[in-house]
């Protein structure tokens, strides 16, 4: 990790937890975390129902902070059941994940797609943190590189330099996520290096330096040691193993800290 870039570590609630869970959570985790004095950013990627409750808690300086799961690319109108980025700006959501590979399976999101709802992210306000990776066949078929070129190509379409820093990018190969199997140190650091060399090409090597690019897929306390050493690597996104307050804590505690 560079000193100059703030570690993340990021936990994905998907579709869990209630509303007393989850200020049971971040009570529990703010008391944890709040005397540490660490630079690093904790971020909770919840669901809609949550993000105000908890975004009103962490009024004030911390270490924390709330981001959503999805967002429309509309502003406004007739898009029943869907959120739109002014609306999480509202609710008090900081970032918000976009193109998680559960959102590309079950609801056909595409690069194009993530590219329009990273630019209604940017115009409220709000950061994105934008997930790309491959598929098991296409790691099979050797693909994993043009694959990430062409997400990073569509999904940045249009995207300024300082647009870009302030987004986060989630590497999670889909084979990795919720399966057990983590990525190897290879593998990472190989995926890592490519996407911070293509964001110098296609923006410029300042801000390519600047921009946080995380792993996720299958993180846990007992990958988190390896992992985190990785070159190039600025934070994990954790699923399942974070759903768990201490064994989250675990990996938060496992970050080293410039
Ligand atoms: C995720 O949902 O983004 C994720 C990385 O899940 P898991 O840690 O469970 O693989």
């Amino acid at each position: 990790m560079l000193a100059e870039r703030t570690p993340i570590v990021l936990s994905n609630w998907k579709m869990n937890k209630t509303v007393n869970q989850s200020l049971d959570y971040l009570a529990n985790l703010m008391r944890e975390t709040g005397s540490q004095g660490r630079r690093m950013e904790i971020i909770l990627c919840v669901p809609f129902s949550l993000i105000k409750i908890m975004a009103d808690k962490l009024d004030g300086p911390s270490l924390i902070a709330v981001s959503g799961q999805n967002v429309h690319w509309e502003d406004w109108g007739a898009y029943t059941g869907e959120i739109s980025a002014p609306m999480l700006a509202d609710l008090g959501a900081q970032f918000c994940m976009i193109g998680h590979s559960e959102r590309r399976k079950y609801f056909a999101e595409t690069d194009e797609m993530v590219n329009r709802k990273a630019l209604a992210l940017l115009k409220s306000g709000v950061r994105p943190i934008v997930c790309i990776g491959e598929t098991r066949e296409e790691r099979q078929l050797e693909l994993t590189i043009n694959i990430l070129e062409k997400q990073l190509r569509v999904c940045f379409n249009r995207f300024s330099a300082s647009d870009l820093e302030q987004t986060v990018i989630l590497y999670e190969p889909r084979w990795a996520i919720g399966t057990g199997n983590v990525a190897n140190s290879d593998q990472i650091a190989e995926a890592h290096h490519y996407i911070r060399q293509e964001l110098q090409r296609l923006f410029s090597p300042p801000s390519a330096d600047r921009t946080r690019i995380i792993y996720g897929g299958s993180v846990t306390p007992d990958n988190i040691a390896a992992i985190s050493k990785i070159e190039d690597v600025d934070g994990v996104g954790v699923g399942g193993a974070s759903l768990d307050l201490p064994n989250f804590l675990k990996i938060v505690n496992a970050i080293p800290t410039p």
